[in-house]
């Protein structure tokens, strides 16, 4: 890595949202948000598609005029300040390099209409070719590179001029899963070595619950949810959170009680106790409990476990782990992900004890 390389020094900015409104005619596709983005923060906007995640995106890049709130940066105001005077680098998924230029061409781009120097512009392409790992392409056009080339490249001219934010929607979504995972990779390590504020959008909840410092979860044009990736998948808000995050199983609770920090409540004939949550409305919820926080034991669970009798269904092999399907005698079906190598196969119709750690469940309300 050359020394001259620098690209922490650019200034990562620092950006508020504030009850941002946007319609189209009729239709609401952001009703109301708020949200703080921290200078040099990795934050990633998770949804499904159509939730409002890319309007949001073009509001902070300018694209897009938001119907009502503002927007600040640096405490600055910047609701009507046009995208080109934002400057923010983006990447987009089907975000097309220019056909006709080559690798160093594309990535000098930015530089040449901002009208750097000759000689900086050649040290910062060089600079940013090395960083990206394209050493040796700079001559091609992007129709001979590979689809993960073209988004190095890419990466490599959002970067190059030292953008305070980056903005990325989506980026790798056509890219194959190997291919996929190595971009992920790539962009964290471009995030850490430049400082910049980067806002990814994806729909795929372990691309965001790998790279980012916060998730901000959307639905319906609502913001439901922000914060650090195992707050989130461990102390979702709602169902809605619980459920978009990974797999879950859900048991109706009645006669719930908050006992300090700990709430009990009714499973068909057992009482189950939890973390206590302050989100209780009268007295049933309703346990969630993630299947790989619990395990199929022959014995009764320890006095900090919880634990039910069930049968289990069936199995599936996933390689590293197995989830075992299973049915507590009055109906209830459950789903336990264990380590393949933790526990000897359990063939169909055995009973079993299945039990989880006080610690691990939360409530959710029973509405929702
Ligand atoms: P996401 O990126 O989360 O998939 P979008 O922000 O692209 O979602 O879209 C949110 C909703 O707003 C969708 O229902 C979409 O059809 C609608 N929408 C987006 N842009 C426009 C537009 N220019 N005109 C009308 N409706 C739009
Ligand atoms: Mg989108």
């Amino acid at each position: 890595m050359p020394q001259s390389m620098q690209l922490g020094d650019s200034k990562a900015a620092e950006i508020k949202a504030v009850s941002i409104g946007k319609t189209f005619g009729a239709f609401h596709a952001l009703k109301n948000l708020s949200l703080d983005i921290g200078r040099g923060e990795f934050l990633t906007l998770l949804g499904p598609s159509g939730s409002g995640k890319t309007t949001f995106l073009m509001i902070l890049a300018g694209f897009t005029a938001p119907t009502t709130g503002r927007l600040m940066m640096d405490g600055k105001d910047i609701t009507d300040v046009p995208a080109e005077d934002r400057s923010y680098g983006m990447v987009f998924q089907g975000y097309a390099l220019f056909p006709h230029l080559t690798v160093e061409q594309n990535i000098a781009f930015p530089l040449k209409v901002r009208g750097r120097f000759s000689a900086e512009i050649k040290r910062r392409v060089g600079e940013m070719v090395e960083r990206v790992g394209l050493v040796g392409h700079e001559r091609k056009l992007p129709a001979k590179l590979s689809g993960g080339q073209q988004q190095r490249v890419a990466l490599a001219r959002a970067l190059v001029f030292e953008p305070a934010v980056l903005l990325l929607d989506e980026p790798f979504s056509a890219l194959d899963k190997n291919l996929r995972e190595m971009m992920q990779e790539e962009v964290k390590r471009l995030h850490q070595e430049t400082g910049t504020t980067f806002v990814f959008v994806t729909h795929d909840q372990s691309e965001a619950l790998a790279l980012s410092s916060r998730v901000a979860i959307f639905n319906h044009g609502e913001l439901l949810q922000v914060g650090r990736p195992q707050d989130v998948y461990e102390r979702p808000d709602n169902r809605f959170v619980a459920e978009f995050l990974g797999e879950v199983n859900l048991l109706p609770l009645d006669a719930v009680k908050l006992d300090g920090d700990r709430a009990a409540g009714q499973f068909e004939d057992r009482t189950i106790i939890l973390n206590k949550t302050t989100r209780l409305d009268g007295t049933s919820a309703v346990a969630a409990v993630r299947p790989e926080h619990m395990v199929i034991t022959t014995q009764p669970a320890t006095v900090d476990s919880n634990a039910i009798t069930c049968r289990v269904e069936g199995a599936t092999y996933f390689g590293a782990s197995t989830k075992y399907h299973l049915r507590t005698s009055k109906g209830t079906s459950l789903a336990v992900s264990m380590p393949t190598a933790a526990i000897a196969p359990i063939a169909p119709q055995t009973d079993v004890w299945v039990s989880w750690p006080m610690n691990q469940g939360f409530l959710l309300p029973s509405g929702s």
